[in-house]
């Protein structure tokens, strides 16, 4: 099976080569990654992963229910590396509740 093919890409809408692993082509992922980078949001998950990798933030079980796979979650994203440790769905369910941490977007954002 190769392993990219010929789509069109769903968010400029051009036929390009495609890897089947992405939902998208090279020139608008790094669209994407560059525009998520720029928010305060995606600067904090780097600083996270930094962070981690340098052994300065350690991965800790879920603080709900103690499942070990976990995600870093920001209160505040002006404070990068002040996280709480949760699972996915607890994460997922954290925000339903709250909304986005303090500061995810760049002010006027609504994404
Ligand atoms: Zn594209
Ligand atoms: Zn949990
Ligand atoms: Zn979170």
């Amino acid at each position: 099976m190769p392993r990219f093919s010929i789509r069109q890409c769903p968010r400029c809408h051009v036929h390009r080569e495609m890897w089947n692993t992405s939902q998208v082509c090279a020139g608008c992922r790094i669209r994407e990654e560059r525009a998520i980078a720029s928010l305060p949001k995606g600067k904090a998950w780097i600083a996270v992963a930094k962070a981690l990798r340098a052994g300065k933030l350690v991965r800790l079980p879920c603080e709900v229910c103690g499942t070990k796979r976990t995600d870093a979650h920001h209160d505040d994203y002006a404070a990068p590396l002040d996280v709480r440790w949760l699972c996915r769905s607890h994460h997922r369910s954290h925000h339903h509740q709250f909304g986005p941490g303090k500061n995810a977007f760049i002010e006027g954002e609504t994404a």
